[in-house]
């Protein structure tokens, strides 16, 4: 069994909507939600021209391999109807391994951590809701935290 990190970003049709029903998908593939961070409100990253973003991360246990996970979080995405489109544009939903257990990766198509988690505060934000002392790449959640802007990132639910 393996404790796992998500990270969840919706900003077309109903966010908050796509997000519960993602939980629940993953819940029913094998992945057992053991926490639950707020919903936060956040500005578009990386493209900013664009809606901004609903966050939210959650914490849960699996038996599934990273690329088991990796396989059931694409079919979650591509059942609520996301389309890959162009890198950092607007989706339905999208789902990121943040962490699997205290295991690193670096393989084609799948990194673990996450590398860009630690830089960008729609994702430090709600883990600091489920995991503010957990250690990634050599820090606490919370020191990566204090290190970025949150500033226009409002807490919605
Ligand atoms: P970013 O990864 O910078 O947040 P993105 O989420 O918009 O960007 P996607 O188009 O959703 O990127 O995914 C691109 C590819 O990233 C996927 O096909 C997947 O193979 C790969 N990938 C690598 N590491 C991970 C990970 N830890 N979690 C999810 N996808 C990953
Ligand atoms: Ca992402
Ligand atoms: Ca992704």
């Amino acid at each position: 069994m393996a404790e796992v990190l998500l990270g969840f970003g919706a900003n077309l049709g109903d966010p908050i909507a796509a997000i519960e029903a993602a939980l629940r998908r993953l819940a029913a593939e094998g992945v057992r939600i053991t926490a639950r961070s707020h919903f936060y409100r956040t500005p578009a990253w990386g493209k900013a021209d664009q809606p901004d973003f609903v966050n939210l991360c959650a914490a849960g246990s699996t038996t599934l391999s990273p690329r088991g996970l990796l396989d059931v979080i694409q079919s979650v995405e591509a059942a609520l109807g996301r389309e890959r489109r162009e890198r950092w544009g607007p989706r339905v939903i999208d789902i990121d391994i943040l962490t699997y257990g205290d295991h690193a990766f670096d393989e084609p198509g799948l990194t673990i951590p996450h590398p860009h988690l630690t830089e960008r505060a729609f994702v430090l934000a709600p883990l600091l809701d489920i995991a503010p002392d957990r250690v990634i790449a050599g820090r606490r959640v919370r020191d990566w935290a204090a290190g970025v802007d949150r500033g226009g990132i409002e807490r919605i639910g």
